[in-house]
């Protein structure tokens, strides 16, 4: 099996919703992405003749993904008390709504979920901090 591996980051606030300690708190980070492709054999077109997959094509997938999070306070949906998020969208903050509780853990799945509709993705690792790293793969 072959694989190639690109990343990709992004700047963002999030908070816990009844996490007892200080990452109930709005606080951010710079969110890194790295993400896993695979083949069991390379491409034999004239443009991508032994390669996996182009970098190319999969950062631009990436980036695309990761700018929708980029300068916003990520949410898990119904965390937010309805007048507050009123509030910050009078403000005209980035608010970026999940589905789910906005852990490094859960968003290595969702990105992984993302980009698997265009391509062999076989692993995604989220990284909260330099130290911290989540990860999930097939
Ligand atoms: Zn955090």
């Amino acid at each position: 099996m072959y694989s190639v591996s690109t990343e990709g980051s992004f700047d963002a606030a999030h908070f816990l919703k009844d996490y007892q300690g200080k990452c109930k708190n709005i606080h951010g980070h710079r969110w890194r992405v790295v993400v896993q492709v695979s083949a069991t054999s390379l491409l034999e077109d004239k443009q991508n003749q032994g390669m996996v997959a182009d970098f190319k094509d999969v950062k631009k997938a990436l980036n695309q993904l990761l700018n929708t999070f980029d300068h916003t306070l990520i949410y898990e949906k119904d965390s937010l008390k309805p007048a507050l998020k009123k509030l910050l969208q009078e403000e005209d903050f980035a608010l970026r709504e999940v589905p789910f509780r906005p852990t490094a853990e859960n968003f290595s799945r969702f990105f992984y979920e993302e980009l698997k509709k265009s391509m062999n993705i076989t692993q995604v690792s989220v990284y909260e901090t330099p130290n911290n790293c989540a990860t999930y793969t097939d």
